[in-house]
């Protein structure tokens, strides 16, 4: 587990190559994402690094209902019962309603490089036996509503990675929390550390990620923090441009 700090109130924190985020308000925190499943003690730990335990946090907030987001939410909610909330289509993701994630066959698949087998053997670690989960009783809110909560996160509706993708601005601190809308670094990617797409073996629909991201780009915020990499400063525009006209991943 590392811890980055952001801002005053904002760290990232990389478990099993992905990253959670804890926005803090005095005691208080919101949580944003929580890594695989085996993360679980990292996320816990995390809380005690920064000097708050289960009970101050007051709410999950998901990007998305993937594995690597979501799996340290139940040893979170065993010591402590949070809310989990999400965009309102993504909510019947995490419900399991349907599920759009890589498949076994798909991971298979990137065995023919070094790095992706490295990948592969990290990411069975972090999610065996879990290897599949649900949230029945996620809430879904409406994009473009602050909630109040620590940081008073804005929904933002960024389909694409999935359906019901949702990155999280929060607007006192200029910083957009972009999930896997955007990201910085991947193991699989061959484009090193900088904002870009992730592979497209992990997208639902690339065009349309590309559209929320354009659509997204006025936001007022100059520090990105991808669900994947370093949080990354600079106008979210030029972010974004740069994202985008990269080359695909794969
Ligand atoms: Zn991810």
């Amino acid at each position: 587990m590392q811890l980055t700090r952001v801002d005053d109130r904002v760290q990232v924190v990389t478990g099993t190559n992905v990253n959670w985020i804890l926005v803090t308000d005095g005691e208080a925190v919101t949580l944003v994402d929580a890594g695989y499943p085996n993360d679980a003690k990292a996320l816990l730990a995390s809380l005690d690094a920064i000097g708050r335990r289960p009970g101050d946090v007051q709410a999950v907030l998901l990007t998305h209902a993937h594995l690597d987001h979501m799996g340290g939410i139940p040893a979170l909610r065993a010591r402590h019962d949070v809310p989990v909330l999400t965009g309102e289509e993504e909510a019947r993701h995490a419900r399991r309603e349907y599920v759009e994630q890589i498949t076994p066959l798909e991971m298979l698949a990137q065995c023919g490089t070094r790095a992706g087998r490295r990948w592969v053997r990290q990411t069975l670690a972090a999610v065996l036996p879990k290897a599949s989960m649900s949230i029945a009783d996620v809430t879904g809110v409406p994009a473009g509503v602050p909630l109040d909560l620590p940081g008073g996160p804005v929904p933002v509706a960024t389909p694409g990675h999935t359906r019901g993708h949702t990155a999280w601005l929060l607007p006192s601190s200029g910083v957009l929390l972009t999930g896997d809308a955007l990201v910085t670094a991947h193991p699989l990617s061959r484009l090193g550390t900088r904002p870009q797409l992730l592979p497209d073996v992990f997208n639902e629909d690339r065009a349309e990620m590309v559209a929320s991201l354009e659509a997204v780009a006025h936001l007022p915020a100059d520090t990105v923090v991808p669900g994947h990499g370093p949080h990354h400063r600079g106008s979210l525009a030029s972010i974004v441009a740069e994202a985008v006209a990269g080359p695909a991943g794969d």
